[in-house]
């Protein structure tokens, strides 16, 4: 029973967090939305802890699908972070805020990239494609990641400066066409760097958040250097390329790592 307290504490933290936003915002919404989050997340754990080999695609797959389906397209939030700002500039502290500070900005501190390896509905689709590590090394891109964090916040602002009507349903359309020219995108760099992670190494305006908080992370990968024998397995197998030999928080690529588990799964000597 023992081995199983890590999914049982993770089930009580999501409960925890479901039951004071209900009580707190009197809505049922919240203790069913943290519930099933913290269900998939606890069942992906469960399934980690008994070796079961696509446990972080189960999770991936449960958490991503609701988001994107149910959040997305049948709830109509904007889960983007164009819906981040739009919320943000009307002072509403509802789905999005929340999921961005649950998520993205405060939880990164506690579970850093956790959301990338877990969650996140762009790489549920990316991660299907057929490089799952990079072929190549890491280009000097990662400069565009600013620009589109910028546009996005400048076509919010635009919006509200010009006024614009019937934001609610523009924010919905937004979602769709920002899905859309993410997954293209995405989709292409993966085949054109030959790495299906390409997109959130390069583009994805939300690792402007997730990067800098993550560098804190309460939970990461550590090496025990007694039993590391440096072959390189953990490298290779890194779709993310970090350095996880290296125990310190500047580690190479450090604010990369999205707790795949795929170095520790992989290293012959058990030292991750
Ligand atoms: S970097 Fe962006 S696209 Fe990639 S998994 Fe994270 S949030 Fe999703
Ligand atoms: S795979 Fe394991 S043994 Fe090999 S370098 Fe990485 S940590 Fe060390
Ligand atoms: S393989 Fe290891 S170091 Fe690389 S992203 Fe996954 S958990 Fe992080």
């Amino acid at each position: 029973m023992k081995k199983y307290a890590a999914p049982l504490l993770l089930l009580a933290v999501f409960e925890a967090v479901a039951v004071s936003l209900w009580l707190a915002k009197g809505n049922l919404f919240y203790l069913f939305n943290f519930s099933y989050i913290g269900c998939s997340i606890a069942l992906g754990v469960f399934l980690f802890i008994r070796k079961y080999t696509h446990a972080r695609r189960v999770v991936q797959l449960l958490v991503g699908l609701y988001m994107l389906v149910y959040l997305g397209l049948i709830c109509g939030e904007n889960m983007q972070i164009e819906g981040f700002w739009y919320y943000l500039f009307t002072g509403v502290f509802e789905a999005a805020t929340i999921h961005y500070a649950v998520a993205k900005i405060f939880g990164p501190l506690l579970f850093g990239r956790g959301w990338c390896g877990y969650a996140c509905w762009t790489a549920m689709v990316l991660d299907f494609l057929p490089y799952k590590t990079p072929a190549g090394p890491r280009k000097r891109l990662g400069w565009i990641r600013y620009v589109t964090f910028i546009l996005s916040l400048l076509f919010v602002a635009g919006l509200f400066l010009a006024h614009v009507g019937n934001l609610e349903r523009i924010m919905f359309w937004a979602f769709l066409i920002g899905n859309g020219l993410y997954y293209a995108a995405g989709i292409a760099l993966a085949y054109a760097f030959k790495d299906n992670r390409a997109f959130c190494k390069y583009i994805c305006p939300i690792t402007v958040f997730l990067k800098p908080m993550s560098y804190f992370s309460l939970l990461r990968v550590k090496c025990n250097k007694e039993k590391c024998v440096s072959c390189g397995k953990c490298k290779r197998v890194c779709p993310m390329d970090v350095d996880v030999t290296d125990n310190s928080r500047s580690r190479k690529h450090g604010t990369e790592c999205i707790l795949c588990m795929e170095c520790v799964k992989n290293c012959p000597k058990g030292a991750l």
